[in-house]
């Protein structure tokens, strides 16, 4: 008889990291459960991006959220704040940018948690990265281990089942070009990807945000080229 392959619940945006972050997930040899937000992001295309790679990676189900975190606002992607564009990596680096938007991972983590245990998984991937976005709060290795804790405190399954959530973070220490070099050996296509912040009415990026300027340091570190760039 066959062995059932475990089940995991992957968080994806539709970006670069969340796309290599599947493809991660799948390596190990998981059965794929990919969860989107519909979360008020001026960025709303990359939905379209996230269910093209959910798609190419073969996942047994792909589930899109409505949260709205406009009705809260509070963040250059959630409210009329502008996107930062034209910033020096150093300036990128520093401090947590008008980007962050307040507790979303906390918010996306407990609701894949949420759909984690109603499928009897205990593995939950998220795309963080601790070292281009060092300013983020909720991408931090701290708050990952916090929140694994958490899990483990908070569900039946972790108190009564004696299961163990895990949190995998399998970018957290990756650089961009280290994290598109894993992403090209497992077969990533990143033309199906969106990074963009700010993107244009037809969704081409629109180049000059920090998201869009940590890609393309990313690839040319790499020496290659960006299928996005045309
Ligand atoms: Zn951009």
């Amino acid at each position: 008889m066959q062995k059932q392959k475990l089940k995991a619940v992957v968080l994806l945006s539709g970006g670069l990291d969340s796309a290599t972050t599947l493809y991660v997930a799948r390596s190990q040899g998981f059965d794929l459960h990919a969860l989107s937000f519909r979360y008020g992001q001026r960025h709303i295309h990359e939905l379209d991006s996230a269910a093209r790679i959910a798609r190419a990676a073969g996942v047994m189900r792909h589930v899109v959220l409505d949260v709205n975190l406009r009705a809260f606002g509070g963040s250059a992607l959630t409210d009329d704040i502008a996107v930062p564009k034209h910033r020096e990596m150093a300036e990128i680096g520093a401090g947590i940018p008008v980007t962050y938007v307040p507790a979303r991972n906390t918010v996306f983590l407990s609701l894949a948690l949420a759909w984690a245990e109603s499928l009897g998984a205990t593995d939950i991937f998220i795309g963080v990265n601790a070292l281009d976005y060092s300013g983020y709060p909720d991408c931090r290795p701290e708050f990952i281990a916090a929140f694994e804790q958490m899990a483990n405190l908070a569900t039946k399954m972790g108190v009564e089942g004696g299961a163990r959530f895990r949190i995998h973070t399998p970018l957290i220490k990756l650089t961009k070009a280290q994290i598109i070099k894993t992403g090209t050996d497992l077969g990533v296509d990143f033309a199906l990807t969106s990074s963009c912040y700010d993107p244009r009415a037809d969704g081409r990026p629109c180049g000059a945000c920090d998201s869009c300027e940590l890609r393309r340091k990313g690839f040319a570190e790499l020496g290659l080229r960006d299928p996005l760039e045309r």
